[in-house]
């Protein structure tokens, strides 16, 4: 499967804002945002011209796709979907990307990150409705509980991303049990509920041309 496997601080500083891609160390004083907050590589500090309407397009959309995790052929892939749905394109978009199970682990607290979610689904220490699924991509339906196994309660990324949940805002479509370890996707979630302000009617147009 291919993947992203660049340093991830470097598309933090690629955006001009914390992605939150790396559990803990994104709240503490080691964020790379914090201590070389301009863009990766030579060029990093150089004031650019006024960017284009494509660039900042472009901008947004890979924003979104590094914030998720999610390639570009799959992204698109989602773009079509919630296309194809009734209601506001971009609205749609961001329904689909919140609903992945990747993401409902890592906004119900159980991983510290998306990637780190993803790990414990391929591993198979996650159960949707009682029974293993090891598809990250997976659509949960609202209602849909999810739990992290009884025997995998004890890896350290779970015992850690638990720890830190003070510091992380749960989200109001999802509610969890951190002494079970298991969680429910309440609600539909909402563009305006997402803590990332998200510009979606610029990756509309870039995908509408
Ligand atoms: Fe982004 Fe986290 Fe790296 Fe900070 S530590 S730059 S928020 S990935």
């Amino acid at each position: 499967m291919a993947r992203y496997t660049e340093a991830k601080c470097k598309l933090c500083r690629r955006e001009g804002m914390k992605l939150f891609l790396k559990g803990e160390r994104c709240y503490s004083s080691s964020c790379a945002m914090e201590r070389r907050p301009y863009g990766p590589g030579e060029h990093g500090r150089r004031r650019g011209r006024k960017p284009s309407d494509y660039k900042l397009q472009l901008r947004e959309k890979q924003k979104v796709r590094s914030i998720y995790g999610v390639l570009e052929r799959q992204f698109r892939l989602y773009f079509a979907e919630a296309n194809r749905r009734k209601g506001a394109t971009g609205e749609n978009l961001f329904n689909l990307l919140e609903k992945r199970l990747d993401n409902v682990i890592y906004r119900l607290g159980f991983a510290p990150s998306r990637s780190s979610a993803r790990q414990l689904i391929r591993h198979k220490h996650v159960l949707v409705e009682g029974d293993v699924c090891d598809i990250p991509s997976r659509q949960m339906r609202v209602g849909q509980t999810v739990s992290i196994r009884t025997k995998s309660q004890n890896i350290p990324q779970v015992v850690q991303s638990l720890k830190d949940n003070a510091k992380r805002d749960r989200l109001p479509f999802v509610e969890a049990d951190d002494k079970k370890l298991e969680g429910r996707l309440l609600s539909e979630p909402q563009l305006s509920d997402l803590p990332i302000p998200i510009q979606e009617n610029l990756i509309v147009e870039l995908y509408s041309k």
